[in-house]
């Protein structure tokens, strides 16, 4: 099958990956995959690789030094990891002529809306410029709180941020399975995922069924965030022959997770993977109807429960009254306002509040429905 044409793709590849399982860098593993980025590049396809390992490859450098298991210890191997790792790439894209630009990110980077906006023109340039952008969290620096915290989740929000149209998790799995493939024979392997619910979620997270195989729960959380934003997601095995190529040339390898039907636009894409949300706002069935089928702003009115605290600007959830999340967006009211007007008719909000920021709680267009 040759009919999707991927334009734009980020490529993360993990540390099992990099290093062959074993403790250092593996040069040929990485030329293997370079080979295949070079030829979609020479293809004019936007590769966007998203790079983990710095830590192993510090630690290979230093020559496994016995240091204690502090933060600062790991921002060393990091630091001197990350030179190491971006030395590696350049070195094996070379060969091909193409150039590489490291590009260090956290959270930070996604949640601040100037930030994001920022990291997003200095990818552009890159991309613009045929630079292959290798991306890793900038662990030298980022302390627990402003972290991301593991290169899936970190690639979903690169995808979002770049509006990739691909994003490819390379690991030591070929995907995902229904059962452990190492203890159970009749595992098979999931070749396309259309719904991420708590069975497969619970699948992911329990290790004895199998695919609790480190970071399959990782990678399905950071597979939601990427299909939401428009982006389709295939899990697959670094290893398995011209993995890249088949990937993106639409065949069947690994689990593909369809991008949901209506890519979001930019502000909804910042709105859905940047700031975490800081409360809930609970609303009744009629407010969730209009919401959910109507494409309606929310309004006071329809809003029965509060928690949380957070001001306006902040993101919220919205939740059904069996607090089911059904949409996410930015609120315009503070939460100790929202305690004086919710229930009421937008048309008293001046009058209890003293002022007024509009009718509705949070814009439509500040909203992000999660019908799926
Ligand atoms: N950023 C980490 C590193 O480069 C990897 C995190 C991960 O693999 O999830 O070592």
């Amino acid at each position: 099958m040759n009919a999707i044409a991927y334009k734009r793709i980020v490529i993360k590849v993990g540390t099992s990956v990099l290093t062959g399982g074993g403790r250092d860098l593996y040069r040929p593993h990485m030329l293997e995959l370079v080979r295949q980025c070079a030829e979609l590049h020479g293809r004019g396809v936007e590769v966007i690789v998203c790079s983990s390992a710095a830590i192993a490859a510090g630690r290979a450098r230093l020559d496994f030094p016995a240091l204690p298991a502090n933060i600062a210890n790991k921002q060393l191997l990091a630091a001197v990891g990350q030179s190491r790792l971006m030395q590696t790439w350049e070195q094996l894209f070379d060969i091909y002529g193409i150039h590489v630009g490291q590009v260090l990110l956290t959270r930070e980077d996604v949640v601040n809306r100037r930030r994001y906006l920022n990291a997003r023109d200095a990818l552009s340039a890159l991309i613009e410029h045929r630079i292959v952008p290798v991306v890793n969290e900038n662990d030298a620096l980022a302390t627990a709180e402003i972290k991301v915290g593991d290169n899936d989740n970190l690639s979903a929000l690169l995808a979002t941020l770049v509006n990739a149209d691909l994003l490819l998790l390379l690991t030591d799995q070929p995907g995902l399975f229904t059962a452990d493939p190492r203890t159970d024979p009749n595992a098979e392997l999931i070749p396309e995922v259309r719904k991420i619910d708590d069975t497969l979620r619970a699948l992911a997270g329990d290790s004895k069924s199998g695919l609790g195989v480190g970071g399959m729960v990782t990678k399905l959380q950071a597979a939601d965030t990427a299909r939401r934003a428009g982006t389709d997601v295939v899990i697959a095995a670094g290893r398995a022959h011209n993995v890249i190529l088949r990937a993106t040339a639409g065949e069947a390898v690994g689990t593909r997770f369809p991008a949901l039907a209506t890519p979001l636009e930019n502000r909804k894409r910042w709105i859905w993977a940047g700031p975490k949300p800081r409360g809930v706002l609970t609303v009744d069935d009629g407010a969730a109807r209009a919401i959910l089928q109507r494409g309606r702003s929310l309004l006071p009115a329809g809003v029965v429960r509060l928690s949380g605290k957070f001001n306006r600007g902040d993101t919220v959830t919205v939740a059904n009254l069996a607090e089911e999340e059904l949409a996410r967006g930015l609120v315009a009211y503070s939460e100790p306002a929202l305690q004086k007007i919710m229930g009421c008719h937008s048309e008293l909000i001046e009058q209890r509040l003293g002022y007024t920021y509009g009718p509705t709680v949070v814009h439509r267009n500040d909203m992000v429905l999660l019908t799926d």
